[in-house]
């Protein structure tokens, strides 16, 4: 396995679990040190959808005229990114939206089913809660909108009018009389993707077969025929039966040398996570700001706000205007309850497909070598199913096989 990320080591379980011995290569030195880091934490079901749409064009002409607070495009002269563009903006029509769309909430809704079935077996705590998500509009015709669009795909999701959610959670306040109204969900959980990871590797170490190495970078392969029989790391040599690359943004650099460019690229975003002096003021569910397109989380006695999709290559500096833009909407809402002085700023980069589909499946061009990445906005809600997935595919497990076939044909990233 190479990649300790939140999507490796769901990958790592799910194949201990069908008897397989697992290594797992990082080059970091702990686990989740990437883009499994600090992000939003919500398993988030009910935002299964995918980013080429019929209105993104619009929204994407609006960043490149630096109109758009949410989307940023910071590098320009960059072939891969115009590559992944043209990609992207062949998924935008109606249709393809509708197919990537479903194809995501499927997986995302096997990686909650996934996710919950592990905490049940592993018994791990990660500030995790199962009590659903608030989408909040301050637009009135956003809102409008949106229930027009609420019809029987969005079971699961109740909508409330301002007064109504104000008065279900007084911390909802907060918005100052700008609340339009918004919907809970049902179907979405929260949870700290570092710990869980963390904790599982924990767990994984404990049990016996899966051994990790952190701090080891793989650098190549050895090949035999089809067959890779070994990973080539500034650490040696590690023979194997199977690869899995599970490297998130690094993906596409570790297949080159099968030929392979998987269109994975990274879109930064950023999160701070700040302490909370006040918990009363803190709303009880995770809420997304649906106008505003900030994710806001409380994970145990900490708040997590998130926002902003940056397409700046691999560059992964925390930039002051940009957390700035964070700080502000926290002040804005939170005065007083958090403390913006001891803010924790992070930026991460999203492995992200033209489609929103993540490659899963084995490498053509090889016997042995398999990929789960590319799982974009949604590699924490995605994972344990992806892992699950993979690891029946790699077993060849008939109790899976149906599973497998049943998802094959959306696995694979257009
Ligand atoms: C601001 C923000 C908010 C987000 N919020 C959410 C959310 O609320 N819900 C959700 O579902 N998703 C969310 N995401 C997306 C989610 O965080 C990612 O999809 C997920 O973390 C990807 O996991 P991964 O394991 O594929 O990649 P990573 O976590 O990046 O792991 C890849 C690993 O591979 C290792 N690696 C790479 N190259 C090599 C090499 N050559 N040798 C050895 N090791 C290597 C890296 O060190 C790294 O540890 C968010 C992302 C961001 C940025």
């Amino acid at each position: 396995m190479i990649g300790a990320g939140v999507v490796g080591v769901a990958t790592a379980y799910h194949l201990a679990q069908q008897g397989h011995q697992v290594l797992v290569l990082d080059q970091a030195s702990t686990p989740a040190a990437m883009c499994s880091f600090a992000n939003a934490g919500i398993i988030a079901v009910g935002h299964a959808s995918s980013w080429a749409g019929p209105a993104a064009p619009r929204q994407l002409l609006r960043a490149v005229l630096g109109q758009e607070p949410s989307v940023k495009l910071s590098r320009c002269m960059d072939a891969d990114m115009w590559r992944w563009g043209l990609k992207f903006l062949r998924n935008c029509t109606t249709i393809s939206h509708r197919r990537n769309s479903d194809a995501m909430a499927m997986l995302s809704r096997h990686g909650r089913d996934a996710l919950q079935q592990m905490e049940a077996k592993v018994g791990l705590t990660f500030d995790q809660s199962h009590d659903g998500v608030y989408y909040l509009y301050t637009s009135s015709t956003q809102y409008a909108a949106r229930l027009k669009g609420n019809t029987g795909a969005d079971t699961g999701f109740t909508p409330h009018d301002a007064a109504t959610l104000m008065k279900l959670d007084p911390a909802l306040r907060a918005f100052d009389g700008r609340l339009q109204g918004g919907l809970i969900s049902s179907v979405d959980s929260k949870g700290d993707c570092q710990k869980f990871t963390t904790g599982l590797v924990e767990w994984l170490t404990a049990k016996g077969n899966v051994s990790f190495h952190f701090g080891t970078t793989v650098t190549g392969f050895a090949s035999r025929g089809m067959d890779v029989s070994a990973v080539l790391t500034d650490k040696g040599r590690f023979a194997c039966d199977h690869v899995v690359i599970a490297a998130g943004t690094e993906t596409p650099k570790l297949t080159a040398s099968f030929g392979v460019r998987p269109l994975i690229y990274p879109v930064k975003g950023y999160s701070a996570t700040y302490p909370i002096l006040d918990a009363s003021r803190i709303p009880v569910r995770p809420f997304i700001d649906e106008t505003s397109l900030l994710a806001v989380t409380r994970l145990g006695d900490r708040l997590r706000v998130t926002a902003i999709a940056e397409f700046a290559g691999y560059d992964r500096t925390v930039t002051a205007d940009r957390v700035a833009y964070l700080d502000t909407y926290v002040d804005q809402h939170f005065s007083g309850a958090v403390d913006v002085a001891q803010a924790e700023h992070w930026a991460g980069l999203r492995p992200t497909t033209p489609s929103g589909r993540p490659y899963l499946g084995r490498l053509r061009q090889t016997s042995n070598v398999w990929l789960n990445a590319g799982h974009g906005q949604l590699g924490w809600t995605m994972a344990a199913g992806a892992g699950e997935i993979m690891a029946a595919m790699i077993s060849g497990n008939p109790n899976n096989a149906a599973q497998v076939s049943e998802t094959a044909h959306w696995l694979t990233a257009s």
